[in-house]
C-alpha cells in the first residue's frame, strides 16, 4: 500500500502541473487499515509467511465477520484432552472409560470438521480478497507506469529547465559583463562629453572672434575687390596699350630692318674695307710717305676712305742717277682702316651687316691679301686669349647671340648651327672634324641639301648648334688644332688655301607666322701672292705653283662672279671654283658682301700691296641689285 500511495504523496508535495496530470487519472480504490480490536486477538493466528499484506487482508476479512469461538489451534498427533463436561473441563478419564473416551474423540472429530469447514470458508474469503488485491495491485502497477513515465517527462522537463535556466544564467552573467563593459563606456563617454563640452565652449569663443574677424575681413575683401575690379581695369587698358605698343613696336622693327637695309644698300651691297696692319717688331720701317690715308670730304674727324700708295721706280732713279721717282696710286674704298686701328673698331663698322644676317639677308665677308697681311688676324684674332684681339668670327656671333636675345623679348627666337672647312687645292676639308677624321682631307663634297633645294651643304662635315661664345671658342680652337695637324704634313698650308666659317641662322616668330634664315659666312681666303715667275723649279716649287695656280683660279673665279653678278649676267661662274660654288647663296641677289683687302704696311710687299688693291677696286666698282630679305 505504500507503494502505491508513494507517487500521491509526492504529488501533493510535488509541482502544481503534475498534481493535474496525476489527479486526471482514475484512483485506485483505498483500503483503511483498521487497527486489531481486543477480540481479535484472540483471532487464530494466520501463518507468518502470508507476510503483512495477506495478514492486513485476514484482517480484513476478519472484520466483516462474527468473531468465532476460539478454538485452540491443536497439532494434530498430540492427545485431545478430555472433554469439558458442563462447561468445566472434563478430568482425565481412566483407561478403561473407553467410551467415554471415543465420545470425547467424536466430539473433538466434530469440531475439527466445523473448524476445517470454517478454515476453508475464510480461504475462499482470503482467495476472492486476494484475487481483489491482485486486481487492485496490477491497476496499481499500471497507475505506477504511467506515473513513471510521468515522472521521466517531468524530470526531463525539469533537466531541460535546468539547463534552461543554466543557459539564461550564463546569459545573464554575459549580459552583467556587457553592462559593465557599457557601463565603463558610458562613464568615459560622459567624461569625453564633459571634455568636449568644454572644448566646444572653447571653440564657440574661437568661432566668436573668427566671426568678429572675418567680418572685418569681409570688409577688407569688399575694399580690396574694389580695388581689384579697379586694378582689372587699367590692367585690360594697360595690355590693351601693350598690344597697341606690340603692334607698333613690330611695324617699327619691320620698319628698322626696311631702313637698315636701305642704308645698308646706300652703303652698297658690295662694300670694300682696306685694312693695312701695323708694322711688326724686327720689321724695317717703310720710308715716310710710303702709305699716306688723305682725310675724307668731311676733314679729319671722319672715318678715312682713301689711301695712296707710293712706289719708287728705282730702274728709272738708278738710269738717271737721281733719285727714285715715286708713283703715286691713290685707292678709295668705303672704308680704310690705318695700322693702328683696333679690332672693335673694325668689328663697329661691319656690326650692321651682321644686323642684317639676323634680319634675313645673306651676308658674306672676305679677307683678301697676300699671306701675312692680316686676314687671320681680323678673321680669327691675335695669338692669346686677349679678348681686346678677337676677331670678327667670335665679335661677331657674341653679337648675334646678343641680338637674338634682345629680339626674344619682340617674340623671336633664333637658332644659330656652325660649320667651318678649308679648301685646299680645290679640295674641302672639314676644320670641325674629331677623332679618327682630324687631317683627313677630300671626304668632303659640296652638296644641294636635298633634291630641288637652294641650301649647300658639305658631306661628312660636322654642323654645330651654337648658342654661346664658349661653343664658338671651343670650335675655333678645335680648327685652329685641326689646322696645326695638317701645318706639319704641308708647309703654311693654311695660308695656301681658304677657310669658311659659316653660320646659318634661323628666326622666327611663332606669334606672327614669320621666319626668316640666313648664312652668316667669314671668309679667310688664301694668301693672294703671285709665284715669281724667274724662280727655278724644283719638285718643291712645282708643288707651290700648282697650289698657286688653284688659289689664283678660284680668286679670279671669285672676282669673276662679283663682275657677273654685278652686270647682272644670265651666266655666273660659281661652279669654276669649290669657293664660289659653296658660297654661292651668300653672293648675289638679296645677299650683302663686304671685302677687307689686308694690306702689308711694308715696302717690299708693295708689289702684292699694289696687286692686292686693283683687285679690290675692281670689286668695289661692282654694284649688285637691290637686296631682298629670305623672308618665308
Ligand atoms: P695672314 O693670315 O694674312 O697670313 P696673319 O693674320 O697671320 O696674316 O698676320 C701676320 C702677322 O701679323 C701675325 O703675327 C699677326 O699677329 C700680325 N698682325 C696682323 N694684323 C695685325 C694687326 N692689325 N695688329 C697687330 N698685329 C697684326
Ligand atoms: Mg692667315
Amino acid at each position: 500500500m505504500e507503494d502505491a500511495l508513494e507517487p500521491e504523496k509526492k504529488r501533493t508535495r510535488g509541482l502544481g502541473t503534475t498534481t493535474k496530470i496525476a489527479t486526471s487519472r482514475p484512483r485506485a480504490p483505498v483500503l483503511t487499515t483498521v487497527p486489531p480490536t481486543q477480540g481479535q486477538t484472540a483471532a487464530p493466528k494466520v501463518p507468518k509467511k502470508t507476510g503483512p499484506r495477506c495478514s492486513t487482508a485476514v484482517a480484513t476479512v476478519l472484520k466483516n465477520q462474527k468473531p468465532g469461538p476460539a478454538v485452540p489451534a491443536q497439532k494434530p498427533g498430540t492427545a485431545a484432552a478430555p472433554p469439558m463436561v458442563g462447561g468445566k473441563k472434563p478430568g482425565k478419564r481412566p483407561a478403561w472409560d473407553l467410551k467415554g473416551q471415543l465420545c470425547d474423540l467424536n466430539a473433538e472429530l466434530k469440531c475439527c470438521r466445523e473448524r476445517t469447514q470454517m478454515l476453508a470458508q475464510e480461504n475462499q474469503q482470503l482467495r476472492d480478497q486476494l484475487r481483489e488485491a491482485q486486481q487492485q495491485a496490477t491497476a496499481l502497477g499500471a497507475e505506477r507506469r504511467v506515473l513513471e513515465e510521468e515522472l521521466v517527462r517531468v524530470r526531463t522537463q525539469a533537466e531541460q529547465g535546468q539547463q534552461e535556466l543554466g543557459n539564461l544564467s550564463a546569459r545573464v552573467l554575459e549580459l552583467e559583463e556587457r553592462l559593465g563593459t557599457q557601463e565603463g563606456l558610458v562613464q568615459e563617454l560622459q567624461k569625453e562629453q564633459l571634455g568636449l563640452q568644454e572644448e566646444r565652449r572653447g571653440l564657440a569663443a574661437r568661432l566668436e572672434e573668427q566671426e568678429r574677424r572675418l567680418q572685418g575681413s569681409e570688409a577688407a575683401l569688399l575694399g580690396s575687390q574694389a580695388e581689384v575690379a579697379s586694378l582689372q581695369q587699367k590692367t585690360a587698358a594697360q595690355e590693351a596699350l601693350l598690344a597697341e605698343r606690340d603692334e607698333r613696336l613690330h611695324g617699327l622693327e619691320m620698319e628698322r630692318r626696311r631702313l637698315h637695309n636701305q642704308l645698308q644698300e646706300l652703303k652698297g651691297n658690295i662694300r670694300v674695307f682696306c685694312r693695312v696692319r701695323p708694322v711688326l717688331p724686327g720689321e724695317s720701317t717703310p720710308p715716310p710717305g710710303f702709305l699716306l690715308f688723305p682725310p675724307g670730304p668731311g676733314g679729319p674727324s671722319d672715318p678715312p676712305t682713301r689711301l695712296s700708295l707710293s712706289r719708287s721706280d728705282e730702274r728709272r732713279g738708278t738710269l738717271s742717277g737721281a733719285p727714285a721717282p715715286t708713283t703715286r696710286h691713290d685707292f678709295s674704298f668705303d672704308r680704310v682702316f690705318p695700322p693702328g686701328s683696333g679690332q672693335d673698331e673694325v668689328f663697329e663698322e661691319i656690326s650692321m651687316l651682321v644686323q642684317s644676317a639676323l634680319d634675313g639677308y645673306p651676308v658674306c665677308i672676305f679677307a683678301y691679301g697676300q699671306t701675312g697681311s692680316g686676314k687671320t688676324f681680323t678673321m680669327e684674332g691675335g695669338p692669346g686669349g686677349d679678348t681686346q684681339m678677337e676677331g670678327l668670327i667670335p665679335r661677331a656671333l657674341r653679337h648675334l647671340f646678343s641680338v637674338a636675345q634682345e629680339l626674344s623679348g619682340q617674340g623671336w627666337t633664333y637658332s644659330f648651327v656652325a660649320s667651318y672647312v678649308e679648301i685646299y687645292n680645290e679640295t674641302v676639308r672639314d676644320l670641325l672634324a674629331t677623332g679618327t677624321r682630324k687631317g683627313q682631307a677630300g671626304e668632303c663634297e659640296i652638296r644641294r641639301a636635298g633634291p630641288g633645294s637652294e641650301e649647300l651643304t658639305v658631306t661628312n662635315a660636322r654642323y654645330v648648334p651654337v648658342s654661346c661664345e664658349k661653343e664658338v671658342e671651343a670650335l675655333l680652337h678645335l680648327a685652329h688644332q685641326n689646322r696645326a695637324v695638317a701645318r706639319t704634313a704641308q708647309n703654311e698650308r693654311s695660308s695656301r688655301s681658304h677657310s669658311v666659317f659659316q653660320l646659318q641662322i634661323s628666326g622666327e616668330h611663332t606669334g606672327r607666322g614669320l621666319q626668316c634664315g640666313a648664312p652668316l659666312s667669314l671668309v679667310d681666303l688664301a694668301g693672294s701672292e703671285r709665284l715669281d715667275p724667274g724662280l727655278a723649279l724644283g719638285p718643291g716649287e712645282r708643288e707651290r705653283l700648282r697650289e698657286t695656280q688653284a688659289i689664283n683660279s678660284s680668286l679670279s673665279t671669285l672676282g669673276l662672279v662679283i663682275m657677273a653678278l654685278s652686270n647682272k649676267e644670265s651666266h655666273v661662274p660659281y661652279r669654276n671654283s669649290k669657293l664660289t660654288y659653296l658660297l654661292q647663296n651668300s653672293l648675289g641677289g638679296s645677299a650683302k658682301m663686304l671685302m677687307f683687302v689686308n694690306i702689308s704696311p711694308l715696302e717690299e710687299n708693295v708689289s702684292e700691296s699694289l696687286n692686292s688693291l686693283r683687285f679690290a677696286s675692281k670689286v668695289n666698282q661692282c654694284v649688285i641689285g637691290t637686296a631682298q630679305a629670305n623672308r618665308k
